[in-house]
């Protein structure tokens, strides 16, 4: 095993390889040393380049077949140096995407074989209620159920644990909630913002529970169940969306008024800012009709190349694009603050109900705002654990 840069590092394990031969080369991180060269500011880091150009030149080397095959990992394909993708070189790509479910409970499986997990636990929920995660989250997930399970001072890791590890995984660690008062009601109704307005949209996910029990960064959460088929979003889902996220706003502003609307809402902001650019300039989803407009997304994650490259469209082009994305984020804003005022009964009495309790399930939740308002079906169900 080698580790690191280095010219003549290359150059053992080469030599290495062809004693070996027929035998695997297996270069993991490959975009530590293969990113794209010379793009760096202020010049590039010489020893990655002739740790690159050395590699390079190796495997120029091969004649016929000498039994040697090289296979290199990498989260970043689309940064690193063409000349490393020529026929001859890494000339084959394999997608690794994030697991389907078959495969989530696959991988569960091996990283289940060294816990005590209680019979009761269905390994095959759990990769249901996990979409998006990649193996590592999961062998994250697991490994953080046994962690809790060992503190709690239990035999087995049972669905309790698996459930806490879940929440931990997506959103950080578990915080001390908030003693009553003005600013704990007041996260309470932004978050009954998101999770009523989530219902009450037809396109929206379902809401799996609202909580008022700190995470990471957020005060409170509302969390929604995921589905499965994160390939394809329609524009009314992206739009249920924005409304959604709006939601936590909406209501504090309905309900508040605008001047004592918090900071809270930012992320939230953000991500309706995120979601209608690319509804505009990448999906061709506003009326600007059907075009990409610039660059794909993680232009900016690659600092040198978003430096040179320019705008492909006139200054004119890009305030219609601004005028647009305002008017997605508008159009959610005023459904979501309609939604709040329309529906200020339950709302008060989901309030007042999540401070009590802290946490609300998706269940219980639908099933009080059903007394007040027609909540439409939902198309997808992911089983809870
Ligand atoms: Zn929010």
């Amino acid at each position: 095993m080698f580790v690191g840069v280095g010219a003549s590092r290359v150059r053992d394990l080469f030599k290495k390889a062809k004693e070996n031969a027929p035998c695997l080369i297996f270069i993991d991180e490959i975009d530590a040393v293969g990113r794209q060269r010379g793009a760096g500011i202020g010049g590039g880091n010489d020893e990655r380049e002739q740790t690159l150009n050395q590699l390079l030149t190796e495997m120029d080397g091969f004649e016929g077949n000498t039994g040697i095959i090289i296979i290199a990992a990498t989260n970043r394909a689309d940064v690193l140096d063409s000349a490393l993708m020529r026929p001859g070189r890494f000339d084959r790509q394999v997608m690794v995407d994030n697991p389907d479910i078959k495969g989530r409970l696959e991988i569960l499986e091996v990283h289940a074989r060294d816990k005590k997990i209680a019979p009761e636990v269905s390994l095959d929920a759990i990769a249901r209620r996990t979409p998006g995660f990649s193996g590592a989250d999961l062998a994250n997930l697991l490994n953080e159920a046994a962690i809790l399970t060992a503190r709690r001072r239990k035999e087995a890791v049972t669905i309790h644990e698996i459930d806490d590890a879940v929440d931990r995984v997506v959103a950080g660690m578990e915080g001390t909630p908030l003693t009553d008062g003005k600013s704990k009601r007041l996260i309470a109704y932004h978050e009954i913002g998101h999770a009523i307005v989530g219902t009450l949209v037809k396109d929206h996910d379902p809401v799996q529970k609202v909580t008022l029990i700190p995470r990471g960064q957020a005060q409170g959460l509302t969390w929604f169940t995921p589905s499965e088929d994160q390939g394809l979003v329609s524009r009314s889902q992206l739009m249920a969306r924005i409304a959604g996220a709006m939601g936590g706003r909406a209501a504090e502003e309905e309900i508040f008024g605008s001047d004592e609307v918090t900071t809270g809402a930012g992320g939230d902001l953000q991500q309706v800012s995120e979601m209608a650019r690319q509804m505009v300039t990448v999906y061709g989803m506003s009326d600007l009709g059907p075009i990409a407009l610039g660059g794909g997304q993680g232009d900016q994650v690659f600092l040198g190349a978003g430096l040179t490259s320019r705008a492909e469209y006139s200054e004119e082009v890009a305030s219609r694009i601004d005028d647009q994305v305002r008017q997605i984020a508008e159009h959610g804003h005023q459904l979501a603050r309609k939604i709040i005022r329309e529906n200020r009964e339950v709302i008060d009495r989901l309030v007042d109900l999540l401070i009590e309790k802290e946490t609300i399930d998706g269940e219980e939740l639908k099933q009080i705002v059903s007394e007040y308002a027609e909540v439409p079906e939902k198309e997808r169900f992911v089983p809870q654990i």
